[in-house]
């Protein structure tokens, strides 16, 4: 409560956070500061989000992590994290009347189905101030000549790239000082210490953490990028996927750094290195552009000729995906690099979305829930989008008929199979020639690699023959196609 009783002429800003848990480059930040009078840095531990069905515990304790590195920041510059549990309306209603005092919000724009209620529901009661920062351009600034969102990668690229790129001089500072208005005094609820984050996720939370791999891979891994990306069992990317995800970092400093890094390389490698690393980042834009513009595609196919497949959802043989159990060791890898560290390769991505959609003819809906419970940088637009694209029902997807062979594929982007043996330690033994496919091993050799294949032995069969499979699903493709054009 403020305790002086003089007029107070302009509403208290608040700067309520949501996913952009920094100071560098924020412009929810940015604009709340200059307000005046201070500020009130909120957090609201959402109850709707904790109990939905898609949550992760990694997730939930990245954030935790997140919020008190973010605490500790705003202390060095005076300043005081503000975290209060309950439903957002509820805790800004109460919040208000702890001030005594109207308050004005300023907050950065997300695009979730959710995040777009929540907003509309809390900005016809309290004046709120919704910024850019989610993404580098906001979703409705890169259309089609006649107004349409695209729906196309590629073109959608090309505009966005047409367009005045960001540069340093468009990132915000962070602020040396955050002081709360003078004379308040506010309660905080705890930041909960349980989920804990568990040694095996490789992603210390917070800013620092968050810039310094960025500025460290613009120096370095970006110039290798478009060489190394797809190889499973290399440091070829980025690893920056969680900290976008909760604005730990900046996407459009990412974006300046890119651009500077590619202008200031000679080699063509590096330059292509750091353009596909940009294009990687407007894949991020365009997914969230599309979840901006068809919400309905959580939960729908973007393209309804996709919706009579006779899935087959057979919950052994999805908890038997989800263990990482299928008996095709790429796949095994990279869903227990998945249930280990709350991230995956984009590349085993892929090929598990592919997997379980196409050869074991799951309905995507599973996998990207599963996704949802397990990654730390599970995001609602990227995590649709990747899943639509492979199981070939979404906006520029994989075409029906393009089936991932997890074999090839393995052969391809695991060739040493290093990547099976760090993340199947019961494979460790195999010879490279059968680490693809051990079930090739005879007896004496499967004796002699400490891997017995069988059911209930070292290592399970295969799960499903890859060609049959492939079959099965082009022709259950092919049915709802037909049922689609004949109705
Ligand atoms: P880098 O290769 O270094 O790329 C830099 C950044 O660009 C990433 O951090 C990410 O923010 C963005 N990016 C890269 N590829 C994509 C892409 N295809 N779509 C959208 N953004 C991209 N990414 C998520 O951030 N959250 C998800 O929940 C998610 N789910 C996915 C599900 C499936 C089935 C698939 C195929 C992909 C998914 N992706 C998701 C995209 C991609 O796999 C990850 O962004 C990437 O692996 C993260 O690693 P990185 O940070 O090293 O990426």
């Amino acid at each position: 409560m403020i305790h002086d009783t003089a007029q107070t002429p302009m509403p208290l800003a608040i700067w309520w956070i949501r996913r952009d848990l920094r100071l560098f480059d924020n412009p929810a930040l940015h604009q709340a500061l200059a307000h005046g009078r201070g500020l009130i840095p909120l957090f609201i531990l959402d109850e709707t989000l904790h109990q939905s069905p898609y949550m992760s515990d990694k997730r939930f304790a990245f954030l935790y992590e997140g919020l008190r590195v973010l605490e500790q920041a705003l202390q060095k510059r005076g300043g005081q994290l503000i975290v209060r549990r309950g439903q957002p309306l509820a805790v800004l209603r109460q919040l208000r009347h702890d001030v005594g005092s109207e308050v004005h919000l300023f907050a950065q724009e997300d695009f979730s189905p959710y995040a777009r209620d929540r907003d509309t529901a809390v900005g016809q009661e309290f004046s709120l101030t919704l910024t850019g920062g989610t993404t580098i351009r906001p979703p409705e600034a890169v259309r089609k000549n006649d107004g349409d969102p695209y729906v196309v990668f590629t073109p959608y690229k090309k505009k966005w790239l047409a367009q005045t790129l960001p540069r340093a001089t468009n990132l915000h500072d962070a602020p040396e000082k955050i002081t709360l208005p003078a004379q308040l005094d506010l309660t905080s609820d705890p930041i909960p210490t349980t989920p804990a984050l568990p040694d095996t996720v490789p992603f210390p939370a917070g800013e620092a953490e968050g810039r310094r791999r960025l500025h460290q891979f613009v120096q370095t891994g970006i110039f290798t990028y478009g060489q190394k990306r797809d190889f499973m069992a290399l440091v070829g990317t980025s690893s920056l996927s969680p900290y976008l995800r909760l604005g730990m970092v900046s996407a459009r400093e990412a974006a300046v750094l890119a651009l500077q890094a590619k202008a200031g390389n000679k080699t063509e490698h590096g330059r292509v290195g750091a353009d596909t690393w940009l294009s990687e980042l407007i894949w991020r834009e365009f997914y969230v552009q599309i979840l901006a513009n068809f919400p309905q595609v959580r939960g729908q196919n973007f393209y309804d000729q996709y919706d009579h497949i006779p899935w087959r959802n057979q919950p052994d043989e999805f908890e038997a995906w989800c263990a990482g159990q299928t008996g095709y060791p790429i796949v095994d890898a990279a869903m227990r690099q998945l249930n280990t560290t709350g991230w995956m390769h984009n590349r085993a991505r892929m090929l598990v979305a592919s997997f379980l959609v196409k050869d074991l003819l799951i309905d995507w809906r599973w996998g990207e829930k599963y996704f949802m419970q397990q990654l730390i940088d599970g995001d609602p637009a990227a995590n649709n989008g990747g899943w639509q694209w492979a199981a070939g029902t979404g906006t520029d997807a994989a075409p029906y008929f393009r089936i991932f062979n997890p074999i090839a594929q393995s052969k391809k982007f695991d060739p040493q199979g290093d990547y099976i043996r760090r993340w199947v330690p019961e494979l460790r033994d195999v010879p490279d020639a059968f680490i693809h496919e051990p079930g090739q091993m005879s007896a004496v050799a499967q004796q002699k690699a400490n891997c017995v294949v069988g059911h209930g032995r070292d290592y399970p069969p295969p799960i499903v023959n890859h060609q049959e499979a492939r079959q099965r699903t082009l022709e259950a493709y092919k049915l709802s196609r037909e049922h689609a054009q004949n109705s």
